[in-house]
């Protein structure tokens, strides 16, 4: 598809594999969600077609195996980041392991007169938990703010860090800006004062190769279908020291050792954190996509995207009522604004051209208050990109600016 657009670019050539793209779409949302490669669906349907059976419990042999596929796709989430199985804690999303650790690690460790440091660029399941929590212990949060070209400001970070910090919960990459955290530099300050530090991943692990051992961080979340994977399963990963420390999140199933009406004790983790029949068949079909994307490799992933952004920013910059957000090296995502025009009047205009990017706050309200913005229009890149779906968006730009004049 790059050919005669003019911009230049390594097509992954994966288009084939996504279904659900049909010829023509320029799909650029993939920061909200991605489309699902042919091996994601396999498996799903696999799952629920052919080997179906519910893990942990029963000593059939179709149990045993499901079992044995659901351990299978733990030890593969592990290898993917870096970290060991007995790590690997799978939740419902990202949202759910940032809860967790508001609940059970924070909640507990916390006290009245403590610290959170958060950042301005945060999505609001990074945000709201910790004040959930800092409301519950009597702990005050405070805010990084971004440098002049939309990064996490690490050295306002630095300055900003005392020995009442306990907690540092930052995207690894903004699910707006696309800016990418130095994520070494952030581990380092942190546990410069004692404080642990969680990574919001969910938009890191499509784009970048992520290695929770050489990054340093205590806890790390992430989302399976911003991975290619499936809806209603995502990781937290965390040290095993810290999850062995914590009290359970929810009691049910599953998550025990011997109960009785006397006293209750509790599995090790990840047991403990994983109450009731988990998500099965999702955490089947996340290990596809793992296996998916490591088939492409996410170097190649990230050199791909990183060119489609730089072809996005220079072609919408040369439209003078565009206003770029972020800086040029964002992973994946381009934030804009068309003056004048509401965010979604540019993304309606655009889906008349078949052309779907996203509109609004992004969950990210506050991030939108310091633009001094309502809203963003936001093209977000995946493998199935190419030169093509830009030409695409800057053509439906055009219009939009002959349309408001
Ligand atoms: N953090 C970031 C940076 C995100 O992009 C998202 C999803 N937009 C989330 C957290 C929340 O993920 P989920 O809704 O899948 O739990």
């Amino acid at each position: 598809p790059a050919s005669g657009t003019g911009l230049n670019t390594t097509p992954l050539d994966v288009l084939a594999d996504f279904p659900a793209i049909p010829a023509g779409w320029a799909y650029l949302d993939t920061a909200a969600t991605s489309q699902k490669p042919r091996p994601v669906i396999e498996a799903i349907t696999r799952g629920y077609g052919e080997t179906y059976a519910t893990v942990h419990r029963g000593v059939y042999q179709r149990s045993a195996d499901m079992t044995l596929a659901f351990e299978a796709a733990r030890e593969r989430v592990a290898r993917f980041i870096g970290g060991k199985p007995q790590e690997v804690i799978f939740t419902r999303g990202a949202t759910e392991g940032i809860n967790l650790v508001a609940q059970c690690w924070a909640a507990t460790q916390l006290k009245a007169g403590d610290r959170i440091l958060l950042s301005t660029l945060e999505h609001h399941s990074n945000i709201v938990p910790w004040q959930m929590v800092a409301s519950q212990v009597g702990a005050e949060i405070d805010v990084i703010p971004l440098t002049p070209d939309h990064r996490i400001d690490l050295d306002a970070m630095a300055a900003m860090l005392t020995e009442r910090h306990k907690l540092v919960a930052l995207a690894h990459v903004s699910n707006v800006l696309g800016s990418v955290l130095d994520a070494r530099r952030a581990v380092e300050l942190a546990h410069g004062v004692g404080a642990k530090i969680l990574l919001d991943g969910c938009q890191a692990v499509p784009r970048l190769p992520v290695n929770v051992a050489d990054l340093g961080c205590d806890f790390y979340v992430f989302s399976g279908h911003k991975l290619y994977g499936p809806t209603g399963i995502g990781v937290l990963w965390g040290r095993y020291d810290l999850l062995d420390a914590m009290p359970p999140y929810q009691g049910g199933g599953a998550m025990i050792d011997r109960v009785t009406f006397a006293k209750t004790t509790y599995a090790p983790p990840p047991g403990r954190f994983e109450a009731g029949t988990p998500h099965i068949v999702g955490v089947v079909g996340l290990h596809a996509a793992i296996d998916y994307v490591d088939g492409i490799g996410l170097d190649r992933i990230h050199a791909h995207e990183t060119a489609l952004v730089r072809q996005a920013r220079d072609a919408l910059s040369q439209i003078n009522s565009v206003r770029l957000f972020g800086p040029h090296d964002s992973a994946g995502i381009v934030s804009f604004a068309v003056e004048g025009v509401h965010p979604h009047d540019v993304a309606t205009i655009l889906d008349e051209g078949s052309v779907a990017i996203r509109a609004g706050h992004h969950c990210a309200q506050p991030l939108m208050d310091s633009l001094g913005v309502p809203a963003t229009a936001r093209a977000s890149f995946g493998v199935y990109n190419g030169a093509g779906d830009i030409a695409a968006l800057v053509k439906g730009i055009e219009r939009v600016t002959r349309i408001f004049g």
